[in-house]
């Protein structure tokens, strides 16, 4: 285990102190899907997809600015709608030195597919399921049988969740529970409510969970996380959602920082969104401010981009979003509460080596 903990020793380092680099990178690969989530309209964009020169070209830039092991997150659309392409961006991200996830919605996933994601250097597969009755992504069991696999040879499974105002919170701890149980970390997520200009959500604010259900949902949230190591989510995330929500005509967010971080600062900004033909933006809401394919290397700097995404982040009304809460509150006590999740992470790794 000491060994697996060693391998991702730089990205444990740059949680534990976060430096004024980029760490955490979400891509939306393709926009394209097999689904129309109700709270969710990035299928609705017809946007161009780069050639493998101009994904590799970009690719290179954005590591140049990133922190030695970088996490970054393939997103679609359901990327499995076109799985060659995608083994293939998984190689071109794993070999440019980045950690790579890829979140599904388990449309086309298959055992040989995750084999071959994991042979290109696949390190986190996220499938999304929800709890919620009226949901289209309801197919837990099929999620759990393809995560046999994903565990078996070493990749983390995880279940990635949407918590909305429909979520029953006894379903979905009954929901959590059987992904626990199966050895699955559960990755929660609370819906946001749609951005003006926003390109990702299109939940009204009917959907957002009420305080209420987060004051049942994440106490038991937490209490699994430090028990059994299979919640994602940091403290740090948990503590938001326990403090946000819908109450009454009170809607209360979370909001991002206007800025990266500095080198005296650890808090602030350490992640930005790609979209699929090279634009790049502060996050999944406004990936499109500037299209790096126009940018030279030599002018590209996170001071550069921290000018043109400022007055883009202030607009927004804030989100809930869990990777970039997570990303700004990295470092610090809360931490501790991470031992149990690299624990079962360290082990799920080892599988890669039998
Ligand atoms: S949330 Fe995922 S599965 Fe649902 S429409 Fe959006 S991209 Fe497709
Ligand atoms: S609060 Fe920040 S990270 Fe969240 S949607 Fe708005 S601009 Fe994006």
């Amino acid at each position: 285990m000491l060994k697996e903990l060693a391998s991702y020793s730089e990205s444990i380092k740059g949680a534990i102190f976060p430096s004024n680099e980029l760490r955490f990178v979400n891509w939306y690969l393709q926009h394209g899907c097999d689904l129309d989530c109700s709270y969710c309209k990035v299928p609705k964009q017809k946007i161009g997809i780069m050639s493998q020169g101009d994904r590799d070209s970009v690719l290179l830039k954005i590591r140049s600015l990133s922190s030695k092991q970088p996490i970054i997150s393939l997103l679609g659309g359901e990327l499995t709608l076109r799985p060659d392409f995608l083994v293939e961006a998984v190689t071109d991200a794993a070999n440019v030195g980045f950690l790579v996830n890829v979140v599904s919605n388990g449309w086309g996933l298959t055992p040989d597919l995750i084999k071959k994601l994991s042979a290109a250097g696949l390190h986190y597969l996220g499938i999304s399921v929800d709890s919620d009755e009226n949901s289209l992504k309801q197919n837990l069991e099929k999620a759990l049988s393809l995560h046999r696999t994903t565990r078996e040879i070493g990749i983390l499974p995880v279940i990635n969740t949407v918590i909305t105002k429909e979520t029953d919170p006894d379903t979905f701890i009954n929901f959590a529970t059987r992904v626990i149980n199966t050895g699955c970390f559960i990755s929660p997520l609370a819906c946001s409510p749609e951005v003006p200009g926003g390109v990702f959500s299109s939940a009204s604010i009917d959907s957002v969970p009420t305080q209420e259900q987060l004051k049942e949902i994440v106490p038991w949230l937490a209490m699994k996380k430090l028990t059994t190591g299979l919640v994602t989510s940091n403290l740090g995330y948990l503590w938001t959602l326990y403090n946000t929500g819908v109450s009454g005509d009170n809607v209360k967010l979370w909001h991002c920082s206007p800025h990266f971080r500095s080198k005296s600062e650890t808090n602030g900004r350490g992640s930005l969104t790609i979209d699929s033909d090279g634009h790049i933006g502060p996050c999944q809401e406004f990936p499109r401010t500037i299209n790096l394919l126009n940018l030279p290397q030599s002018q590209l700097s996170l001071q550069l981009l921290d000018t043109a995404f400022a007055p883009v982040t202030q607009k927004c009304p804030g989100c809930l979003y869990n990777c970039y809460v997570m990303e700004e509150g990295i470092g610090g006590p809360q931490l501790l509460g991470e031992i149990p999740t690299l624990i079962q992470m360290a082990n799920i790794k080892s599988n890669n080596h039998k």
